[in-house]
């Protein structure tokens, strides 16, 4: 009964294309993991070579290179392949004097042929100063397919078959009416399995003798959402009824601006009136802002409408009331919630307001947005004729992410403060302990901070620091036993040489900031790590930084710096002096150390209760705005690892919202003696809100959270 949508693998590598190209990939998350990546450039080293002359070439400092590769003299030796020094495979090379087109092929790891092919060459004659195109990124966004109408096809039935809903093809095509006619080519989205396979199905044709409850059941959608959704006034159906089975991205009721959006183009993608979208949000002129959070609909008190994220058990907790209450409210047949779903709060002596002291550093947007509301909402709520605010000022606010109502936070704090012999450094985006890094934000996407030397130092360091954070972390005591039993191994994505993602988003003035998403991987891994702790599970992190733990970015503008530094938590691995002895992505990089940092954690632990967790920030425009979690299968989609798949989706309740799982065939994943295994694409950095959220610790607390809520309900399950 339902289809099950076979996806390509996607090219990862991706550009956003347009004016403002305001999200910039130095190496897509999943291509370290993927094989057909094009790995990191390397020049092997001519008889006659200078360090200074291979600089120039490459448009490198001496010291980049020198530092990269970690040499310590400008002495190099013939045959000795040097990094040059990014992660991210240049798109163009000027060929000199004396290059041959398979020389620049091997250099830059691309085939002799596609460079004839891109470049339009058919021999082998290339001159000095020639550009050469060496890799063609894709210029249509990944995974969209085309469908050719034939006779007969309808809009709702090709909406059926690709798991859309008519108005989704409708956008994707710019058609304003019904009307398709034979060989009109139509992209298609690809769909994402979300929950449980059934749930791809998004409209259902009703049959006689089907109840509306269940349905409901059937496919995991509220009594209450159902009615929403298709504005039925009871439950009465009928046989052949079209019943739309979950909201649509237009039944949203949020929207995060994007680049060149207008007001208007944002009120004709919802079917929203400009002037009902003006004034819900409180704007007098046409001007919003990248990033800027729109509400689509009004919210009362008395209803929240589910965010993409919101799970939940958070919902019920910001308000002070039991997921059971939630439940019974809104007809909910499980946890599993939708973005735009409305849900109905407890009449009564219901919280729905809570209290927030203006920080240094804040603005009413950002307010807003950490909770949930328009600025136009908390300037009514709060009485403000002016936009205005002084630290230390109390407003209301609607009461979601209050970080620090449960225990667990008073731990945190006293955790993170001072380690006592080791030296600290308290600085905007720290602390760092032992030495910090020279600048106080990450200045652009190419900006980074070479080690301190070797990887044998470097892990001696963080060996150091670490068993200090765990003898404190082993005092603080638990929150429960529910993971006792279980060891669980934390691999941060990327770090050593390879950053991952650095993408490029705006801060609440507008200004440029950038993310890079080892850093602040690294940082939600701890925070997983800890509450594991706090839960009784025995926890093992795959790489360490010697210079940093959980960090504060207050203010969030104070970004984490691109440090190469973080190392394998294995001296095994980071005993010699070689540059593949750090952590390293792409082609040539080494993830099956982290897999065999695994294996020898999970020595003598239960075969069922062995998880292994790797922690990602996707960059994908055409992936929804949403956590997702990947588990292996391979590429031919052939053979799945069940066990995972089925631990992937029990993670989606907690996750929240919009929150989906899928298969891919990931090198970490493979051979991974979990029992358990996923990799974590934690937000998705293409969408400007997310590469935003990242930047503050709530919100990250938040995720971190939300990953050990899901870990805690699987265990209880399983015991
Ligand atoms: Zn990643």
């Amino acid at each position: 009964m339902s289809f099950r949508w076979q996806t390509k693998k996607p090219r990862r590598l991706g550009y956003v294309h347009g004016a403002v190209v305001f999200v910039l990939a130095l190496c897509h998350p999943i291509t370290s993991f993927a094989q057909e990546t094009p790995g990191s450039a390397f020049h092997t080293v001519q008889k006659g070579d200078t360090l200074s002359e291979i600089a120039v070439r490459y448009a490198l400092s001496v010291d980049q290179l020198r530092r990269i590769n970690n040499l310590r003299t400008d002495l190099i030796l013939e045959g000795q392949r040097l990094r040059l020094g990014t992660d991210f495979p240049p798109e163009r090379y000027t060929v000199r004097t004396g290059d041959t087109l398979s020389e620049i092929a091997e250099r830059f790891d691309v085939s002799v042929r596609s460079l004839r092919r891109l470049n339009g060459i058919s021999g082998e004659r290339i001159y000095s100063g020639q550009v050469l195109k060496l890799r063609q990124y894709s210029e249509h966004p990944e995974g969209a397919e085309i469908h050719v109408v034939k006779r007969g096809d309808t809009l709702w039935s090709m909406a059926h078959h690709y798991g859309l809903s008519v108005a989704e093809i409708q956008e994707l095509n710019d058609l304003r009416g019904d009307t398709i006619l034979p060989e009109m080519k139509l992209r298609i989205r690809r769909t994402v399995e979300d929950g449980t396979e059934v749930q791809q199905q998004f409209e259902y044709i009703v049959k006689s003798g089907d109840s509306l409850s269940q349905i409901s059941q059937q496919f995991d959608v509220g009594l209450a959402l159902l009615r929403q959704l298709n504005h039925l006034r009871d439950d009465r159906i009928y046989p052949d009824q079209r019943l739309q089975l979950r909201p649509s991205s237009v039944d949203e009721g949020i929207h995060v601006v994007r680049p060149e959006e207008t007001l208007s183009s944002i009120a004709l993608k919802y079917h929203v009136e400009l002037s009902d979208l003006m004034e819900l949000n409180g704007i007098g002129g046409s001007t919003i802002h990248v990033g800027q959070k729109l509400r689509l609909r009004a919210a009362t008190t008395a209803t929240h409408i589910v965010e993409r994220g919101d799970a939940l058990w958070e919902i019920a907790r910001a308000y002070r009331v039991t997921v059971a209450d939630l439940e019974r409210l809104n007809d909910l047949t499980s946890e599993r919630i939708y973005p735009g779903q409305e849900l109905r709060l407890p009449a009564g002596d219901l919280e729905a307001v809570a209290d927030y002291i203006v920080k240094e550093g804040d603005y009413l947007g950002r307010i807003a947005r950490m909770h949930q509301m328009s600025v136009a909402e908390l300037e009514a709520m709060n009485n403000l004729h002016s936009a205005v605010i002084y630290p230390g000022d109390k407003l209301k606010v609607r009461p979601l992410l209050q970080f620090g109502r449960e225990g667990a936070e008073t731990i945190w704090t006293s955790l993170t403060s001072s380690l006592g012999e080791i030296k600290e450094f308290r600085t905007g985006n720290g602390p760092y302990y032992q030495q910090r890094p020279k600048a106080s934000l990450q200045q652009n996407t190419g900006y980074y901070e070479g080690p301190h030397g070797s990887p044998l130092q470097n892990y001696r360091q963080a060996r150091k620091l670490w068993s200090t954070f765990e003898r404190r972390v082993n005092r603080v005591g638990c929150l429960s036993n529910t993971l006792r039993g279980w060891h669980i191994v934390l691999d941060p994505g990327h770090g050593g040489l390879d950053p991952g993602a650095v993408v490029e988003t705006l801060d609440g003035n507008g200004n440029k900031v950038y993310v890079v998403e080892d850093e602040y991987m690294y940082d939600i891994a701890l925070r997983v790590y800890l509450l594991l702790r706090l839960h009784g599970a025995k926890v093992t992190l795959t790489l360490l930084s010697p210079n940093h733990l959980v960090r504060q970015s207050n203010p969030p503008t104070k970004t984490f710096v691109n440090e190469k530094n973080e190392v394998f938590n294995s001296h095994r691995f980071s005993r010699q002096n070689r540059w593949r002895n750090w952590p390293a992505g792409g082609r040539n990089g080494n993830l099956s150390c982290r897999v065999d940092i695994a294996r020898k954690a999970f020595k003598g632990i239960r075969k069922t209760r062995r998880i292994f967790l790797s922690f990602h920030a996707d960059i994908d425009p055409t992936a929804p705005e949403a956590p997702l979690v990947l588990y292996y299968e391979r590429t031919d989609g052939r053979r799945q690892d069940a066990v995972s798949g089925r631990f992937a989706k029990s993670l989606l309740r907690s996750l929240g919202a919009g929150a989906y799982a899928r298969g891919q065939s990931l090198a970490v994943l493979r051979d991974n003696p979990a029992y358990a295994k996923v990799v974590l694409e934690v937000r998705n950095l293409a969408y400007t809100d997310h590469a935003w959220a990242l930047r503050f610790e709530e919100l990250r607390h938040r995720d971190a959270e939300k990953i050990v809520r899901g870990i805690l309900s699987y265990a209880r399950r399983r015991t």
